[in-house]
């Protein structure tokens, strides 16, 4: 349920309503805004007794039920598209994000070069795991706390933001002390317990689709993150699994349209795991930037032939360097139809 609240309404008129949602058995999930304050409910069954109570309370513009089983990162109850504080910076404003890095952080030296290198061609977020979760368990799983303190390392050395996944509810207090996002990977998109614990993280969730998930499932899952206290989520449309074997899995670039009418959560495209393999890579960046996507996130390796892990899809340094400023006229046109976006939901 959304309560907007008359422009001139006061603070005991906003306390007032805040009391009686309560009184209902509701929860006050948030309360937004500066010029008219929007108020979000979260109630279990009929909420129609409520709604009416409300409608009519001093101070009320209007109360209505929100009808998508997604609430809070619905359009419906935020129209403007959302930005996603990142250290000074934000995801899903006026800038498309290129976040770069290697699969796993393997090294000092790896990861220093390929963030001093991500930084100097324009990156602005540095990826790089330091849980993996793989398909064998004999396969490398990554260096944990050493490779966080490497990826804070890398920040101190470049400026660059750091985003790396959360696996496990138990690692969510030590992830956050070290990035500025947390990354759940596909395989996690609905381990549950995992996005309630993220709820209550004071960090941005990059939250990838699931391999196997409709784009409703992955809706629903950042719900879980918002309904638990943390509006600040970023999608990730990373390729699903088709009957098609000629890509990794198959990159479904209308997502970003889809969720854009959907939803105001930023949403990025990463081409990498959707391709599989580097020369498929470039073109969907392209792709990404041309459908509206609010931003990237590529796997860049110093020598990818050496990569512990998705060394086949991960772009070498020219490669990466050719791809960003082949990019460059994309992303003319992108400013151009972000600013009249905005000027457009201004006015
Ligand atoms: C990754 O980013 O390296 C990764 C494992 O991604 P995904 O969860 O999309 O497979
Ligand atoms: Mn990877």
């Amino acid at each position: 349920m959304i309560i907007s609240m008359k422009p001139d309404a006061t603070q005991e008129q906003i306390d007032h309503v805040c009391d009686r949602i309560r009184e209902f058995g509701y929860k006050v999930h948030s309360i937004q805004g500066e010029e008219r304050v929007v108020i979000g409910v979260i109630g279990m069954g009929d909420v129609s007794a409520c709604l009416e109570a409300i409608e009519v309370a001093p101070g009320v513009a209007s109360a209505v039920r929100i009808s998508s089983p997604f609430k809070f990162v619905s359009k419906e109850f935020k129209p403007q598209r959302s930005r996603i504080p990142v250290n000074g910076g934000s995801i899903g404003g006026d800038e498309f994000i290129v976040m770069a890095g290697p699969c796993s952080v393997e090294s000092e030296q790896q990861i220093m070069e390929a963030a001093e290198f991500v930084a100097s061609v324009g990156g602005k977020i540095l990826r790089g795991g330091a849980f993996k979760p793989r398909t064998s368990p004999y396969d490398f799983q990554g260096m944990e706390l050493e490779g966080l303190k490497l990826l804070a390392k890398a920040r101190a050395a470049t400026g660059l933001s750091i985003v790396t996944e959360v696996m496990s509810e138990q690692d969510v207090s030590l992830i956050s002390e070290y990035a500025d996002i947390l990354q759940v990977g596909a395989r996690n998109m609905q381990n549950f317990a995992l996005l309630k614990t993220l709820g209550r993280s004071p960090r941005p969730i990059l939250l990838k689709r699931g391999m196997s998930s409709t784009i409703k499932e992955l809706l629903m899952s950042a719900e879980y993150i918002t309904a638990h206290g943390n509006p600040n989520v970023i999608l990730c449309e990373r390729g699903i699994r088709t009957f098609e074997t000629a890509t990794r899995n198959t990159c479904d670039i209308s997502a970003v349209p889809v969720l854009n009418e959907l939803t105001h959560l930023p949403v990025l495209i990463d081409p990498s795991h959707a391709a599989g393999r580097q020369s498929i890579v470039p073109p969907l960046c392209r792709a990404a930037v041309a459908v509206g996507a609010d931003g990237l996130i590529v796997e860049v390796h110093p020598c990818p032939e050496k990569a512990k892990s998705d060394g086949a899809q991960s772009l070498n340094f020219p490669q990466f360097r050719s791809m960003m400023q082949e990019l460059k006229p994309y992303l003319k046109i992108w400013k151009e139809a972000r600013s009249a976006q905005s000027t457009a939901a201004a006015g």
